[in-house]
């Protein structure tokens, strides 16, 4: 092991630095064949047209070759999940020793990340961004410790919209004692360089990024970290053998080839969000609607609560984030079509004359 491998097996989990994979029959064997009888699969095939009968790839090589193409990385730093979701349970479950370790998170942020600290019986310690959404370096030092494994940084964050600044995070990466997990989910409307590109720099660095929302494939399922292979060796020796479904990994590989299309697709959202940026201000029932590098608007109303009901009852539905720290009266508003765009105006001018 080298120094790397070595300070990184000391955060796993003990039983999973210990554990021996499951080996499915797929693994097994590499080579050409023709004649497969090592799955028990049906032989004769399904009744859909299309042959779903055997199982799919469990490393998923061309599709991890495709990505790490694109993204300029190595297939061995990259690990694919059924969503950003599956990577998040991955890293809990490698390196959060229940009711031990403990995880660090810069309220108010993704909701998902509390969810799966508390299944795996993670303790979770908060150092919350201040009011204008700027990250506090000195309170997430404070908070953490030796127990302290994983620290989620979500940039742009989401429900903010806003970037972490740089120099908050190259600090993070330098004293926090555990992983800095960086989730770049909106990363492609950032317009700014992915932390992919200084894998090699860090050690302790996981980049978490999604086919979710700028490549619009939400339904199709698929996440991504990267970081050194031997943190990605750890997520992969523990996933489901099978976490990618066939049709996923196969429609994936297609989508891939299509970058430009999603370019565009980026240019006229990001345009549309500076439609609403300059429109919403100026609603009588707009207070605040606060900078974002993301597909979506925090927006501070006069009433969140109201104004929800109201756009629900229009048939808009938008995401009321009042609870959160420090969003009193926040709704978060996803950049829609130009059509639906309009709408959403039109309701909100008319808000007014309705309530009355
Ligand atoms: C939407 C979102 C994701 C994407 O999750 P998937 O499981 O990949 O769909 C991840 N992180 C954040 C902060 C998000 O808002």
């Amino acid at each position: 092991m080298n120094e790397i491998e070595k300070y990184i097996s000391g955060m796993l989990r003990p039983g999973i630095a210990a554990l021996k994979p499951y080996s499915s029959a797929r693994d097994e064997f590499t080579g050409a064949a023709s004649v497969f009888l090592d799955a028990n699969e049906n032989s004769l095939g399904g009744p859909l047209e299309e042959d779903f009968s055997r199982y799919p790839d469990p490393l998923q090589m061309p599709l991890r070759q495709a990505l790490a193409s694109l993204k300029s990385v190595e297939p061995g730093q990259i690990f694919i999940g059924n969503g950003s979701d599956e990577a998040i349970d991955m890293l809990m479950r490698a390196f959060v020793e229940p009711g031990r370790d403990n995880i660090v998170l810069l309220p108010p942020t993704y909701g998902m990340y509390s969810v799966q600290a508390n299944i795996h019986g993670a303790e979770i310690r908060r150092a919350p961004l201040h009011t204008d959404f700027s990250p506090d370096a000195d309170a997430v030092l404070s908070v953490s410790d030796v127990h302290s494994k994983l620290l989620f940084l979500c940039s742009p964050n989401n429900p903010t919209g806003q970037c972490l600044p740089e120099d908050f995070i190259l600090e993070m990466l330098a004293k926090f004692p555990g992983l800095v997990v960086i989730d770049e989910a909106y990363g492609d409307f950032s317009g700014r360089p992915s932390w992919t590109t200084r894998l090699a720099e860090f050690p302790n660095l996981v980049v978490m990024q999604t086919l979710s929302k700028a490549w619009g494939l939400a339904g199709l399922r698929i996440g991504m970290a990267f970081s050194n292979a031997f943190i990605i060796n750890a997520l992969n020796k523990i996933k489901y053998p099978y976490n990618l479904n066939s049709m996923t990994i196969r429609l994936a590989l297609q989508a891939l080839q299509q970058p430009d299309s999603v370019q565009e697709k980026v240019r006229i959202l990001l345009a549309e969000r500076e439609r609403l940026e300059q429109a919403l201000p100026l609603l009588p029932c707009v207070e605040k609607v606060f900078p974002s590098d993301a597909n979506f608007l925090l927006v501070r109303v006069t009433n969140a609560d109201d104004i929800y009901r109201y756009l629900c009852a229009q048939g808009i539905i938008v995401r009321n984030r009042t609870k959160e720290m420090h969003c009193l009266n926040c709704l978060r508003i996803t950049v829609g079509t130009p059509g639906e765009n309009d709408l959403l105006v039109t309701a909100l001018l008319e808000v007014r004359e309705e309530e009355k």
